[in-house]
């Protein structure tokens, strides 16, 4: 039986109520399927500041590097909100990316039938949309120095500088053609190369790239052009892979236009190790009552059984049977909507489960 060990890294507010329904889920799927699954938890953010004075310890970061991958909450809440920049609970996820050498970073944007009321574009424009934003995660102008406010001839004045690498640029267009291959085999780029010279040489990198990937359909966008046919035409798109800066703000909008924060579900990746997360934070405002929308985590563990693993169909089943529980009307309360049946996290999960059992008998 293949054996694989999951760092859980559950944080702080909803973060153990979440991790503790995608881990019931991948029991139930290991079990159906044959996988041993091992689990291994460790501290991070506030919970680790409380318990060891910092939000990544160290033996959190040793347990990740000896695991097949990791899974993670949310951290953060108002205890910890006073506290200096470099010991509050968000410098644990900063530290746990950087140790693990993550440099893409995959935000699917999916809009599911029974909730596309909730999407804020036209009912017909938001059907059908199922695309992931592939975001670089450790370059770009957010690093590239020099950076600073410096005085010049007596004026203040801001400097950062966009950088990218040619292997820092290749190593995540592949990972994104990679995936393309995966799904319906369509890549858009987006660049600004009409004016950055940086973009030109993403622009240059993915042409190359390409190459090695005739199976897959390449596009180029403007960044700008691109924002406008997120919302015109989003189920146009497959996998679109950008830099840093533009992959953070196209990533939100394309997160704004599923309708639901409870139900994005995103992976990290390196060469070596992922890191699979919601999208949401720790939600402190419902926090140990039981309420929390697992689907989001849930979701992440199914990316982290395509990605890391590479068992394509126990992931399809999760997704289906999350498809099929929100057609058979089941809602947490951050998603109902009157005359549906309303349920409490563990309800959810367990919905969630009887699918996933279901489905598997159907052999799908
Ligand atoms: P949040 O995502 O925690 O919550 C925003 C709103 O969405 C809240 O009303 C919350 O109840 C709701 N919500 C979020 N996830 C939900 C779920 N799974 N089910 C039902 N409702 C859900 O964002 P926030 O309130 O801005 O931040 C709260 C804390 O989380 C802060 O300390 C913040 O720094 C931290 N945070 C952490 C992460 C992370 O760990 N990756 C991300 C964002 C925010």
């Amino acid at each position: 039986m293949p054996t694989f060990k999951i760092a859980l890294l559950e944080g702080d507010g909803i973060g153990p109520e979440v991790v503790s329904s995608a881990v019931k889920v991948l029991k139930r799927v290991g079990e159906l399927s044959g996988i041993d699954f091992v689990f291994e938890k460790a501290l991070i953010g506030g919970s680790a500041i409380d318990e060891r004075g910092t939000p990544l310890p160290q033996e959190t970061i040793d347990l990740c590097l000896s695991s097949d991958a990791v899974l993670l909450g949310a951290v953060g809440g108002p205890k910890w909100d006073n506290l200096p920049t470099e010991k509050r609970p968000e410098k644990g996820l900063l530290g746990i990316r950087k140790a693990l050498d993550l440099y893409a970073n995959l935000r699917p944007a999916k809009v599911y039938e029974p909730l596309i009321a909730s999407s804020p574009l036209k009912e017909d424009v938001a059907r059908g949309t199922d695309f992931i934003v592939v975001r670089e995660l450790t370059g770009d102008v957010y690093y590239g120095e020099p950076r600073g406010i410096f005085v010049q001839e007596g004026k203040r004045v801001g400097i950062n500088t966009m950088k990218y690498t040619e292997d820092e640029i290749r190593r995540v267009v592949r990972k994104a053609f990679e995936i393309a291959r995966l799904r319906r085999k369509k890549l858009t780029s987006v660049d600004k190369s009409n004016v950055l010279e940086v973009s030109g040489l993403w622009k240059e990198i993915v042409e190359e790239e390409s190459k090695n990937y005739p199976d897959v359909q390449l596009e180029h966008l403007y960044v700008d052009n691109c924002a406008m046919q997120i919302v015109r035409r989003p189920s146009s798109f497959d996998v679109i892979v950008t830099g840093n800066i533009f992959g953070d703000i196209l990533s939100d909008e394309a997160a704004v236009i599923t309708g639901s924060l409870g139900m994005l579900p995103s992976a990290s990746l390196g060469d070596k190790y992922a890191l699979y997360e919601p999208v949401h934070g720790s939600a402190p405002d419902i926090a140990g009552r039981g309420v929390a929308n697992p689907i989001a985590t849930i979701l992440s563990a199914s990316m982290m059984l395509r990605y890391s693993f590479g068992f394509e169909r126990e992931a399809k089943v999760i997704e289906k049977a999350i498809e099929v529980v929100l057609e058979r009307g089941y809602r947490t309360p951050d998603i109902y909507t009157e005359g549906l049946i309303k349920v409490g996290t563990e309800g959810m999960t367990e919905a969630i489960i009887k699918a996933v059992e279901e489905l598997w008998e159907k052999r799908l």
